[in-house]
């Protein structure tokens, strides 16, 4: 096919990619290099540890600051299970849908990204286009924090940041921050009739299960701050999503594993909140320790999502409102990438085509109307550009 390819095109070929999050996503990311190398552009690609999979970014026009980035990420949730209508694999239009795995989360907006990227080199942009593409998002955005220090570390700093998560291209300035975590509760098995010289872990996992109850109690009749007030619900939510342990009904449970999670309102603390949860573990192993020193929880920490905290005058926002003409306050419940390019100082927005509810849905689609409204998006920013 001619170069540069259509978006469309584009789509049609990343969407053939089956890069779930489990799986490798190195062959798309060989083919989006073959393709920036092809416009003339050079790319740089951040590997994981074990070399299975990889980010890649890339830079158009000239070395200077105040250029913008469009990220996005490579990877998409499974099928398994789902009963689609057609492959999923293969981009399929129907009644003005686009239908394929990741055409809305967030394959359209990659493809976009990248028509950008070959536009923004034909017209000769004054600041330059980057395009930052990421692995793992799906797993608790994994992928991108070594991505963006090596983008911070080699290229002129951009002065805004388009995370392309769908929000039917409104601007989207804040979401909660969280953070998640596995915990190992280990026990001391003995027959329950002497329950006091076992430990149970069921029982210790059950206080801390039980303290984020009580934080969630708390935090609900706190009255909101006024930029907490833009989220459903307006309080920082502490959550425990999955449980299991114990053997029998007359054993002290010897194990017990649960899941999890923060979601922290922007202008709370994150961090802060994980050290109180610390704190509450620390004080319940305590007690464990005292009745068997084996006993205890371990912590591990398997994903962060820091805020995205609405800026006062942020340039992002002003670029991304100017580009779509949404005037209006948007706040999302979840959790993107463009927390962390706030927090490694980055002006950043969430503004993407598409919406969605349809993400991670059987028979995934973007509709063409907003697929067309994201290019419509791209080719203001590259005018943009070259002003
Ligand atoms: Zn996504």
């Amino acid at each position: 096919m001619p170069i540069p390819l259509s978006p469309r095109q584009i789509l049609e070929t990343l969407v053939a990619f089956p890069t779930v999050s489990r799986d490798t996503n190195l062959p798309l990311v060989d083919w989006v290099e073959d393709y920036l190398s092809a416009l003339g552009i050079s790319s740089v690609r951040i590997p994981n540890a074990e070399g299975t999979k990889a980010a890649i970014y890339a830079s158009t026009g000239p070395e200077v600051e105040g250029g913008v980035i469009l990220s996005g990420h490579t990877d998409v949730v499974p099928v398994d299970g789902q009963d689609w209508t057609s492959d999923p694999w293969t981009l399929t239009e129907r009644d003005g849908k686009l239908f394929g795995r990741g055409a809305v989360d967030m394959k359209g907006f990659d493809a976009l990204a990248l028509a950008a990227m070959a536009l923004a080199k034909q017209r000769g942009v004054k600041r330059p286009l980057q395009i930052a593409l990421s692995y793992d998002e799906e797993l608790g955005l994994v992928g991108c924090a070594d991505m963006i220090a090596s983008m911070v570390a080699g290229l002129p700093k951009a002065g805004a940041v388009i995370v392309g998560e769908p929000s039917s291209m409104s601007v989207v300035t804040g979401h909660k921050g969280s953070a998640g975590f596995r915990v190992h509760v280990k026990g001391f098995e003995v027959h329950s009739s002497i329950l006091h010289r076992g430990v149970n872990a069921i029982m210790e996992a059950a206080r801390i299960v039980d303290w984020a109850n009580a934080m969630n109690a708390r935090n609900r009749t706190k009255p909101p701050t006024p930029l907490a007030t833009l989220f459903d619900p307006p309080w920082t939510s502490l959550h425990v999503g999955k449980i299991r342990g114990g053997t029998a009904h007359n054993i002290t449970a010897g194990d017990c594993d649960f899941l999890f999670e923060f979601r922290v309102v922007p202008g709370e603390d994150l961090e802060s909140w994980v050290r109180r949860f610390e704190e509450r573990v620390a004080e319940v192993e305590a007690d464990m320790k005292a009745v068997r020193p084996e006993a205890g929880m371990t912590l591990d920490r398997y994903f962060t999502a820091p805020p995205l905290v609405p800026e006062e005058g942020g340039a992002a926002e002003a670029l991304a409102r100017r580009l779509t003409g949404d005037t209006g306050r948007h706040v999302v419940s979840y959790g993107t990438e463009a927390g962390h390019f706030q927090a490694a100082g980055f002006s950043t927005v969430v503004c993407g085509p598409g919406d969605i509810a349809q993400a991670h849905q059987a028979d995934e689609y973007i509709t063409v109307e907003q697929f067309e409204a994201g290019w419509n998006f791209m080719e203001r920013l590259v005018g943009d550009l070259c002003a």
